[in-house]
């Protein structure tokens, strides 16, 4: 009998050491935590190297004309998320609208970017109906001439910044942002998916375009997509009349700011010498809402206070 509760005793030792031993090696363990990660914290960790230095570099103003529409707040979460990852970034995010709508308000609020805020209704004459195929009228164009009097009221030649027109349904890689950074006149790089081709872009040779690869209007002074370039701060503050011409002919609105501003021949190439597409010209499909609108007639339809 004492024997038997001895081992017992021995066994229960043995064995509670054993866990014990095991617990303790598991402290000294590294665990892999990634599916635990908040993406948020985990793109604030990514951010934190790149921000050393972040006072000495050239602030990246990006200018986005935005219009309501049942797809508008996927659109600019996607945008600002990925201009997150950008540091010394300043969104100028420009309304179609006669004010400020507070679903972009919010938006803004809760980026955690440095924005600015603005609206410019496009006069009614010019503004693109529902019914309207895209390409019948400009778009953007009084929005981003907004964005440039905000800049030439708000900065002076002591600020050290580069001008981006980044519409709110193109894809950027964050690759871009890099190439653009120390612009001294006017950057260009080729853009995806964009004027009936795989790319559009300017044709390099010993560092200098030379040309263009282009299908469309190929007489166009600058066949540039509007997020094929990205333009001096302090360029645009020393021409105070350059802006986009809302008369413009179709294809012709990147030229009608960049034409008294620089030469072909003085275009900075970026993306390895025009190689590289970190850009596209994407175009997200309308969301077709037909059920919305029959049960909306049943009384039934979405909850209005749910914001999407
Ligand atoms: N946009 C606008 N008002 C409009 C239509 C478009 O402010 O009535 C904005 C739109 O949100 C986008 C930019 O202008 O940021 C270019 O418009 P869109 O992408 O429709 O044109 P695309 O160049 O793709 O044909
Ligand atoms: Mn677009």
């Amino acid at each position: 009998m004492r024997l038997k509760l001895r081992n017992i005793f021995l066994v229960y030792f043995v064995v509670s050491s054993a866990g014990l031993l095991y617990a303790l090696l598991q402290l000294g363990q590294q665990c892999d935590c990634t599916h635990q990660m908040n993406p948020i914290n985990d793109v604030r960790r990514r951010k934190a190297p790149h921000h050393r230095g972040v006072e000495n570099m050239p602030v990246i103003y990006v200018v986005t004309p935005t219009h309501t529409r049942p797809h508008q707040r996927a659109e600019l979460t996607r945008l600002s998320q990925t201009l997150l990852l950008v540091p010394a970034l300043h969104w100028i995010l420009v309304e179609d609208a006669a004010e400020r709508t507070t679903l972009v308000a919010d938006l803004l609020a809760k980026s955690e970017l440095q924005y600015t805020h603005l609206h410019m209704l496009t006069p009614p004459p010019m503004k693109l109906k529902d019914s309207d195929p895209n390409w019948l009228k400009p778009r953007g164009v009084e929005q981003r001439n907004e964005a440039l009097r905000w800049l030439r009221e708000n900065r002076s030649a002591k600020d050290q910044g580069v001008v981006y027109f980044a519409d709110d349904d193109n894809t950027y890689s964050i690759n871009i942002f890099k190439e653009m950074r120390n612009t001294q006149k006017v950057s260009v790089w080729p853009v995806g998916l964009v004027g009936g081709l795989r790319y559009e872009g300017p044709l390099v040779t010993g560092g200098k375009v030379v040309g263009f690869h282009t299908a469309w209007k190929t007489h166009r002074p600058f066949p540039i997509d509007m997020a094929g370039f990205a333009v001096s701060l302090q360029l645009l503050l020393s021409h105070p009349k350059a802006q986009f011409d809302l008369t413009a002919e179709r294809g012709f609105l990147e030229s009608s700011l960049l034409a008294p501003l620089v030469a072909v021949e003085e275009l900075e190439p970026k993306a390895d010498n025009c190689t590289k597409i970190w850009v596209w010209h994407t175009r997200t499909e309308k969301p077709k809402l037909k059920q919305e609108d029959l049960l909306e007639k049943q009384g039934k339809g979405s909850d209005p206070k749910i914001l999407v």
